[in-house]
């Protein structure tokens, strides 16, 4: 596994969410009302039994409540930090229909998966080989997910990955007062621990490695390959300097060095999720000015308003109904991006022009889809770039299985997770015609 540097720009975050101490964890546990039927479990996209693995905490077994956890998620550790817990199981709990604080799910998570990471607890050991192969297209979240559980049958398993690094955004993509870069790479290393899990990167399906070899190769496939690159705009001077496609600038704070010394005025074109990161990782390396713009109102963007709120108070700027046209250019680098104003239908209002300044200017305006790169698959369909599966992710061509964002345009980490074991588990069907789910 690659080592990466110790001055990369992320280091500067430090977590947003504090850590639980033992007896804030124990004081958190005890408050839980352990439901029957609890609306946490059905949010959680990993089926979590979260009552039972806090139960566990306030009974002081902690190696037993990482155990519950990881028995459904593997990614339990990364899923603590990243997870929208405020739209799934913490939103959720009973308490917020009684005006009480909710239970913090997501901390209690984190409290017994980082320690059982920190004690190298072990629970997990591959099944007797069945002499089956199955490769997995990609290396994040999806493809570790579904790798652990057919180790766990007993398969043999290869992952590709375009990249040096694996984890996908979990490693390049998170913000890193959330998680780090490190983490994610300490998370896919226990992952890899079960052993048996061959790991091909720098390889790139199917420019390197054609579907028809990987189908002769292998007894199925997972394809877990996410988005591709981040969308750009035209118009005028969009070849300037200092634009860049959000996720890509995001992957360099994460892994790299970036001198942002010079940036006075930073705009982030976007309204979603990534946009928002994007805002509060600009402010968070002390870049004075930073400006959301986004073509529609506060009401209508669509990431997380819990998220945004937290970019407000740590002073984020934004202009709303505000379409970008192009980039003022000065000497061969952006220094201002021209917007047009729209109306509430979203239409663009005629001399409405106008120009904000800007030194750096982040595209979160979406990425491509994939799904393209496997036409020629027989029986395989896709949608709008998407892969069409059905709901064990299984495509229509046989014993080819699909989970993550290249199924679903882009979610959380913990759905691609989820999609990842499910289709594992109807791989081994396939395999075996037994159903061990
Ligand atoms: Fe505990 Fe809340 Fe889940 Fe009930 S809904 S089991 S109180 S976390």
């Amino acid at each position: 596994m690659s080592k990466l540097p110790e001055d990369r720009t992320e280091n500067v975050f430090i977590d947003f969410k504090k850590p639980y101490t033992t007896s804030q964890a124990l004081a958190e546990a005890n408050r839980c009302l352990y439901c029957y039927d609890a609306p946490c479990i059905t949010a959680c996209p990993t089926s979590i039994d979260i009552p039972k693995f806090i139960r566990r905490i306030a009974n002081d077994n902690v190696r037993g409540s990482a155990q519950t956890i990881f028995e459904s998620n593997i990614l339990g550790m990364s899923c603590a930090r990243v997870c929208p817990v405020e739209t799934l199981c913490v939103g959720s709990c009973v308490y917020n229909e009684m005006d009480i604080p909710p239970i913090q799910i997501g901390k209690l998570q984190r409290f017994s998966t980082d320690r059982a990471f920190e004690k190298g607890w072990d629970y997990f050991e591959a099944g007797p080989d069945t002499g089956k192969k199955v490769a997995l297209i990609g290396g994040g979240p999806a493809s570790l997910s579904a790798a652990h559980r057919l180790r766990r049958f007993g398969h043999q398993v290869t992952i590709y990955e375009r990249d040096e690094l694996l984890g996908g955004l979990n490693t390049t993509g998170v913000a890193p007062y959330k998680m780090k870069a490190d983490a994610s790479l300490t998370e896919v290393e226990w992952i890899l621990s079960i052993g048996g899990i061959e790991v091909k990167t720098g390889v790139e399906v199917p420019k390197d490695i054609s579907w028809e070899e990987l189908r002769a190769e292998y007894d199925a496939i997972f394809v877990g390959f996410g988005l591709g690159k981040d969308s750009y705009l035209k118009g005028d001077n969009a070849e300037a300097s200092g634009i860049y496609g959000a996720v890509d600038y995001i992957a360099k704070m994460k892994l790299e060095q970036l001198d942002v010394s010079s940036v006075k005025h930073a705009v982030v074109v976007g309204g979603g999720n990534t946009a928002i990161d994007a805002v509060r990782e600009l402010l968070g390396v002390d870049i004075q000015n930073v400006t959301m713009v986004y073509r529609g109102g506060e009401h209508q963007m669509s990431g997380y308003v819990h998220e945004w709120a937290e970019a407000k108070k740590e002073n984020a700027q934004v202009s709303w109904r505000s379409q970008p046209v192009g980039f003022v250019e000065t000497d061969g680098a952006v220094s201002g991006l021209h917007c047009k104003k729209m109306d509430e239908h979203k239409k663009i209002i005629e001399g409405s022009d106008f120009e904000i300044p800007a030194d750096l200017v982040l595209l979160a305006i979406g990425q491509g889809k994939q799904g393209d790169l496997m036409s020629g698959l027989p029986g395989l369909e896709i949608e709008w770039g998407k892969v069409v599966v059905d709901e064990h992710g299984a495509t229509g061509c046989p014993g080819v299985y699909a989970g993550g964002d290249c199924i679903n345009g882009g979610k959380e980490v913990v759905n691609a997770t989820a999609d990842g074991d499910v289709a594992a588990q109807a791989i081994h069907t396939f395999l075996t015609g037994e159903n061990n789910g």
